[in-house]
């Protein structure tokens, strides 16, 4: 799933095509992934032209001139791609918006989990209503991180994920943290010192600014907003290594389940 690092790097390889555009062409095609639904949606994107783009927690936002916004959300295995020649749409394929120069933005989604939300200043989507602040907010986001170490028991993996503490980690970035920082993932959250989470905070920044350097992990499906893929699978320390020796230890990274996720960890490293 994309996270921030992937979400981000889409919107800068975006940033320099889209605002400015005119929406000549709206294509809903998998109707499921609309909110509210997708007839709103080509009628009130129909026309319009792109005012701004912008990046929360892992929603891509586009403004429109009539003061409208539009949030994806790629969840599993979304990609928006930017092409100034467009060949036909693949099959999964969940919208097409074309411009007026010939150019289209086209979310393609296997999986077909992600979403399409329209929107109004007050009216926001209420995964995006409920976001915490940016993982790379540090004030904010530690006070957040510290304050749900307080009042609840569940493991620290589980508290990363939620994105109503914390905007922008999944899967990958919150193993390699959780590594750099020698937590074990299934620790209750409730047990870190202050000294652990300044640690833990020190490597959320950490493994974010390097994912973002690296332009993202494409262990899957990931690619950016112009179809190229990130080289951040290449220097992750536990994430998809089960088995392979610690960069630290040497011993073999484990695995197992936390918070319902498939998670590696060293189980030496990490207590
Ligand atoms: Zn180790």
């Amino acid at each position: 799933m994309p996270e921030l690092p992937e979400v981000e790097t889409i919107r800068k390889t975006l940033a320099p095509y889209l605002p400015g555009k005119e929406i000549t062409g709206v294509e809903p095609r998998l109707a499921k992934a609309f909110r509210p639904d997708p007839e709103t949606f080509a009628r009130e994107v129909t026309g319009r032209r792109i005012t701004g783009l912008s990046r929360r927690g892992k929603y891509l936002i586009l403004s429109l001139d009539s003061g409208k916004r539009v949030a994806f959300h790629l969840r599993m295995s979304g990609r928006l791609l930017y092409s100034e020649n467009p060949s036909p749409p693949p099959k999964h394929t969940t919208l097409i918006l074309r411009f007026k120069g010939g150019e289209e933005l086209l979310m393609e989604d296997p999986r077909k989990f992600g979403t399409v939300h329209l929107f109004t200043g007050k009216n926001l989507p209420p995964g995006l209503a409920a976001l915490g602040p940016e993982a790379t907010e540090k004030k904010e986001a530690l006070a957040n991180l510290r304050a749900a170490g307080e009042r609840r028991k569940a493991p620290v993996k589980t508290i990363l994920l939620d994105q109503t503490v914390l905007a922008g980690l999944g899967n990958i970035y919150t193993d390699e943290a959780l590594f750099l920082a020698g937590i074990d993932p299934s620790r209750p959250v409730n047990q870190l010192s202050p000294d652990e989470w300044e640690k833990l905070y020190t490597a959320i920044r950490r493994v974010l600014t390097e994912g973002l350097a690296h332009r993202g992990t494409s262990q899957r499906d990931y690619v950016d907003g112009k179809g190229e893929p990130g080289t951040h699978q290449e220097y992750l320390r536990v994430y998809g290594r089960r088995g392979k020796p610690c960069p630290v230890c040497g011993q073999p990274v484990s695995y197992k389940r936390v918070a319902g996720r498939g998670t590696h960890y060293c189980r030496f490293c990490q207590q």
